[in-house]
């Protein structure tokens, strides 16, 4: 997979996405990620990439022909036209599901915006989607799209062991986790459930599986409610957890 990141601040992208697990698929070559100063494309000699906004207001705005520049030059040199994503609060919100569909784009571009955000026309003539990662507004886009690409990036093959390592955890299959633990098999007073270390792996999966929906259910009613599920699995759940509360 490869990412590209435009951005006025590629070192801080750089220092948080050379390090840990996407850091290593970096080098592994599991994953090409390059980050792009904008200013570099700037048509001043002050590299100014921000303006005043029409109609009057405060702040200031990213001007469009810099950042069409720099889409350009990562088009040529990427040798393909990446499906390009603006970091915006009015994006649709970022959840798994989103991600297992970008991911199936082998080239991404990401923008961070900044100031006030983009001009107008640069959304409508060259993003194809604006994605944000809350109802929240940040000072720029670079937190947000450092959040995109770890999500996107960890998704490709390669970045982790294997598959099992995203396609197990919270939200991919539209419930959370079950509990985990490490050693000591006794921690003050408090014991691993005995089912873990049975040695009966058929026995754990199914552990496994029920607690996943008894923690669905009781910290995400909302995707616990969504979730297509066996009545038989609803009843279980209305079952343990009615045992819980004994
Ligand atoms: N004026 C914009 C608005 O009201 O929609 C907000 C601009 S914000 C101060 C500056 C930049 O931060 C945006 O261009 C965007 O790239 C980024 N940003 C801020 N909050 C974000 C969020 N929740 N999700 C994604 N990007 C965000």
């Amino acid at each position: 997979m490869k990412i590209d990141l435009i951005t006025l601040f590629p070192e801080m992208c750089e220092a948080v996405l050379g390090e840990s697990v996407i850091g290593r698929a970096r080098k592994s070559e599991a994953i090409d990620v390059r980050c792009h100063q904008l200013r570099d494309f700037a048509l001043d000699k002050h590299r100014r990439v921000d303006d005043t906004v029409y109609g009057g207001g405060m702040g200031m705005l990213m001007k469009c022909e810099p950042i069409a520049l720099c889409f350009e030059h990562i088009c040529e040199e990427r040798g393909c036209k990446p499906y390009f994503i603006y970091m915006s609060p009015q994006g649709k919100t970022l959840d798994q599901q989103k991600l297992k569909e970008l991911s199936g784009h082998d080239c991404v571009c990401v923008l961070a915006g900044h100031y006030e955000g983009v001009d107008q026309r640069v959304i409508d003539s060259m993003i194809d989607e604006e994605i944000s990662i809350g109802d929240y507004v940040l000072t720029g886009g670079e937190l947000p799209a450092l959040v995109f690409i770890d999500a996107l990036a960890r998704m490709a093959p390669g970045t982790l062991s294997n598959d099992e390592c995203f396609t197990e955890e919270s939200h991919f299959n539209g419930l959370l986790e079950y509990p985990q633990y490490t050693k000591p098999q006794v921690w003050r007073g408090m014991e691993v459930p005995p089912v873990l270390y049975s040695g009966d792996h058929a026995k754990v999966d199914r552990w496994r599986y029920e607690q996943s929906l008894i923690n669905t259910a009781l910290k995400r009613p909302d995707m616990f409610a969504e979730k297509d599920l066996p009545e038989a699995d609803r009843e279980l759940v209305k079952q343990l957890l009615s045992q819980k509360q004994l």
